[in-house]
């Protein structure tokens, strides 16, 4: 029966403690307390506050920074077994608990009603540290960011007594709680309590969420670096990128599209652009694909292939599984990189004179569309005007290894704002940065030398509002992390 409390010496530890999928952040909790219902977490929280810790929240391990097995963290309260998806009559909207993963959501929602929230592509991530961050995939260019799907949420706050209680906040517009629902729209997990139960239900009058398509057509378009010169990587690159930027306006017919294009560092695999759409629609493809591939002489792979809803969105992502130490650096980008940007990123990635890592790349994925729809303070996830996120990542084992690995990410990504001192500054063109891509660095001033301020990257104008909502429900900061809103 739950709650279940382990401490060290408990059998089950090692698994509990070691769930966070970065194996740089060793996690080293007293005890960690597994949750089977709301009432647990209440308790677990007030006895955490009582105690004088800072409780820490996890909910699928898939954290990219040290939110939770931070040093300081004395307990961990683990929300894997509040997993439970179905429909609550009385909110008339479907429920889904934190510790859910994305696939069993996608698979519990699509196959007992036929409908979906679009989330991320990896099906391994929780739902809890997912929605609170804005949240989005494959479908978001047809349907939105999960949180504009978000009806309400149950919260654990504590107040000023430090006592624990859960409450319920939806977007209905009297309700005295829906600052509290606004904040968990974007804010950012972690922040302003523990969710304990996400309720979703589309906008509008009728009780739905999106349809997704019965099956989903993708082609895979493979370039070997041995094929690109650095004009074909810069007109790849810019094709990809002008494509986004011309047919990503909300409803536009290519934002039926959901693309990526990988650029690994040579040794690393072929350039690769994959492109999903609803069955059906492969027209729509063929066209965006002929398009980038007009602009590059060399001729590349190209694979096609169909299969059902739940077959593409259950696919595991390529590290699943894998427990290695990684870094990644993310941001949104309003426009195309310039060539000169680009032809620097390919000398990066092509540089063979140090840096040996195949496993390191920079991705272009699809933005805008239906996420534009929104107005940037609708939610607190401001970056309703991007049209691609850019997302690199390095993975590697031997710590010994860490500051070449750090230092690489590091620098390629300040080569790609250069102008705008290494950060994607709203204010300079760009579209800032995603809080569900944690970045430690962009909070540290020994590594964001830029002078933009890390929550102007993440929540731009939105932040003097997220503020008011931590000292209204969190005036104790008790949930508190490097990216967490700060108290006024
Ligand atoms: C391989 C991979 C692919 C990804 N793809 C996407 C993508 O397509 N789209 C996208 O938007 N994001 C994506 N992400 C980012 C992902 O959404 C975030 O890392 C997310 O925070 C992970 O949530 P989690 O519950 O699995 O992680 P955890 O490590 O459990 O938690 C992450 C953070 O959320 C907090 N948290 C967890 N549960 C709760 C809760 N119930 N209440 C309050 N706070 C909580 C934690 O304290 C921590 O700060 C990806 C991440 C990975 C590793």
């Amino acid at each position: 029966m739950y709650p279940v409390t382990v401490d060290k010496a408990d059998p089950r530890y090692p698994d509990l403690a070691g769930r966070g999928i970065n194996a740089r952040f060793p996690a080293d909790p007293a005890k960690i307390v597994l949750a089977g219902e709301t009432e647990h977490v209440v308790r677990a929280v007030e006895d955490a506050v009582r105690a004088g810790e800072r409780p820490a929240v996890r909910s699928g391990g898939h954290c990219f920074e040290a939110l939770v097995d931070h040093p300081g963290t004395r307990t961990v309260l683990d929300l894997s077994e509040m997993k439970a998806v179905g429909f609550d009559p009385e909110l008339k909207a479907f429920s889904v608990e934190p510790g859910a993963t994305l696939g069993a959501m996608y698979r519990t929602l699509f196959l007992r009603w036929g409908v979906t929230v679009p989330a991320g592509r990896c099906p391994e991530i929780g739902v809890g540290g997912h929605v609170p961050g804005g949240g989005g995939g494959a479908l978001s260019r047809a349907h939105g960011l999960s949180v504009d799907h978000l009806y309400g949420v149950e919260v654990v706050v504590v107040d000023e007594s430090g006592r624990a209680r859960a409450v319920l906040a939806t977007r209905e517009p009297d309700d005295p709680h829906r600052d509290l629902w606004w904040a968990c729209t974007g804010g950012g997990a972690g922040a302003f309590g523990v969710v304990t139960r996400f309720l979703f239900r589309s906008p509008g009058g009728e009780l739905s969420l999106p349809a997704p398509p019965a099956a989903v057509t993708k082609q895979t378009v493979r370039w070997q670096w041995a094929d690109l010169d650095e004009d074909g990587f810069v007109g790849l690159v810019r094709a990809f990128s002008a494509w986004h930027e011309h047919n990503s306006a909300p409803g536009s017919p290519g934002a039926r599209l959901d693309n990526s294009l990988t650029l690994p560092r040579a040794g690393g695999g072929p350039i690769t652009l994959e492109s999903a759409v609803e069955d059906g629609h492969a027209g729509l493809a063929d066209a965006f694909l002929a398009e980038v591939r007009r602009a590059v002489r060399a001729e590349p792979e190209t694979e096609v292939s169909t299969s059902p809803f739940l077959a593409a969105a259950l696919v595991p992502d390529e590290y699943a599984g894998v427990k290695g130490r990684f870094k990644s650096k993310a941001a949104f980008l309003r426009s195309s990189w310039t060539e000169e940007t680009i032809a620097g990123l390919y000398r990066r990635l092509t540089d063979e004179s140090g840096y040996q890592n195949p496993a390191a790349a920079f991705y272009l994925l699809s933005h805008g569309g239906a996420i534009n729809a929104a107005g940037p303070a609708d939610t607190a996830m401001a970056h309703r005007d991007a049209v691609l996120k850019a997302y690199g990542s390095v993975f590697w084992w031997d710590p010994r290894e860490d500051d070449l690995h750090l230092s690489w990410i590091r620098e390629t990504y300040h080569g790609l704002f250069a102008e705008a001192g290494g950060v994607p500054d709203p204010d300079r063109g760009y579209g800032g940065a995603f809080v569900n891509y944690a970045d430690a660095d962009l909070a540290d001033p020994e590594l964001n030398r830029s002078g933009v301020p890390w929550h102007r990257l993440y929540f731009r104008d939105n932040y003097a509002a997220l503020q008011r909502v931590k000292a209204r429900w969190d005036p104790g900061d008790t949930f508190r992390h490097a990216l967490s809103v700060r108290l006024p």
